[in-house]
């Protein structure tokens, strides 16, 4: 494997502050030993994709290509590379590299290092100090510890958001060890919406979906809730005071977090996963009041998202998707600010007129 060739790569890019994508070409970083370089076939939207074109959270750098959901086939391996090999469809998420060395790093809890993850896309390179870019692209080098084999049993563009709206909700899951007998609420039916229910589901907890939109009820019922409520409905709301063990809220947008206060019982936890930009609205006297807990969790570590990828195979577990070509990101991007996602955007490279040359191998 050539060690100093920089790789061509073309994607889609946004150039300035909520700007729309364009076609890019730029290069990836030359193959270090232990890097894979994947042909990309699928990539998610997230709607933290849209936070970063926007600059929502004030670090963005551009050209920015997003993607951090992406799933595609191994075509080079590094004279390093121990555990994957030419040929394989394998999977990316959020985080490509980090320091190694600290405490979570050493737990593979790599999401929380302590030096702060390389994101895989608006990162920096931790070697060569470049801009990381995504997914909405051909081809990707990443080293081998940041990419994960995609079980055969399922389909691999309704993988690709595991990578990301399915770890981010899989991992509080695990870790407030969420079973039989607790009751847990699901704020917000999107991307990370669907797949909590999923994964609370299946982990054998008692699910309720809230939700703005009255259409996606029987929806959210249909994807294992237990129950589906309009959070719109004032009435039925004030019945909700201190039911719930657990509540992961997945709205992208500050909201008033009140009604989900009260809805906890005594010692209950509110996971806020949903990074507004603007700060959180709530009473702390609610807290007080029943010794509450807001908290949130950063998607998941590469121990983790194997353990859910292997949970996801043995509960034939995996995205709903509407499959998009480049060309249709546009309106995704519209119908995910307005809510309108059934469940994930997935881009499909070589999908449309703006279709990408998938790598050659
Ligand atoms: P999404 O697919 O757009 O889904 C968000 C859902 O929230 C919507 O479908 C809608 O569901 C609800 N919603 C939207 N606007 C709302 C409003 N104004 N009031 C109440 N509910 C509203 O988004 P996503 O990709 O799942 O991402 C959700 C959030 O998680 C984003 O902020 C993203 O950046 C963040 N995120 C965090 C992490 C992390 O590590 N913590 C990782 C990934 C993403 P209903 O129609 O059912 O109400
Ligand atoms: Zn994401």
């Amino acid at each position: 494997m050539e060690t100093e060739t920089r790789i061509a790569a073309v994607g889609f890019a946004a150039h300035e502050t909520g700007g729309d994508l364009s076609r890019w070409s730029f290069n990836r970083r030359a193959p270090r030993p232990k890097d894979v370089v994947i042909a990309i076939r699928y990539c998610g939207i997230c709607h933290s994709d849209i936070h970063n074109i926007h600059n929502s959270w004030g670090y963005s750098r551009y050209p920015l290509v997003p993607g951090h959901e992406i799933v595609g086939e191994v075509i080079r391996v590094g004279t390093g590379v121990d555990n994957l090999a030419v040929g394989q469809n394998v999977a990316v998420g959020t985080i490509v590299d980090s320091c190694r060395h600290c405490g979570p790093c050493s737990n593979k809890l790599e999401q929380y290092c302590e030096e702060y993850p390389t994101l895989t896309y608006n990162g920096i390179d931790r070697t060569s100090g470049e801009t990381t870019f995504g997914g909405f692209s051909n081809i990707l080098v990443v080293d081998e510890r940041f990419v994960h084999p995609v079980p055969a049993s399922l389909e691999l563009a309704n993988v690709a958001p595991l990578l990301c709206a399915g770890i981010t909700t899989y991992s509080p899951l695990r870790h407030w060890n969420i079973g039989p007998g607790y009751t847990v609420g699901v704020v917000g039916l999107g991307g990370l919406g669907h797949m909590a229910i999923k994964f609370t589901h299946a982990l054998g907890a008692y699910v309720v979906l809230f939700t703005t939109s009255a259409s996606k009820c029987a929806d959210g019922l249909a994807l294992g809730a237990d129950e589906a409520i309009l959070s719109t409905d004032a009435e039925t709301m004030q019945t909700q005071a201190n039911r719930f063990d657990f509540i992961l809220d997945t709205v992208p947008v500050a909201h008033p977090l009140n009604p989900y206060l009260i809805a906890l019982k005594l010692d209950g936890t509110l996971c806020s996963l949903g990074i507004p930009a603007a700060g959180l609205d709530f009473d702390p006297g609610l807290l007080a009041a029943g010794r509450k807990q807001i908290s949130s969790s950063g998607v998941g570590g590469t121990k983790e998202t194997s353990e859910m990828l292997a949970f996801c195979a043995l509960h034939g577990i995996v995205s709903d998707i509407e499959l998009v070509g480049f060309d249709q990101i546009p309106d995704a991007f519209e119908r995910l600010e307005r809510g309108d996602v059934r469940y994930r955007f997935v881009i499909d490279i070589a999908m449309g007129p703006a279709a990408l040359q998938p790598a050659p191998a």
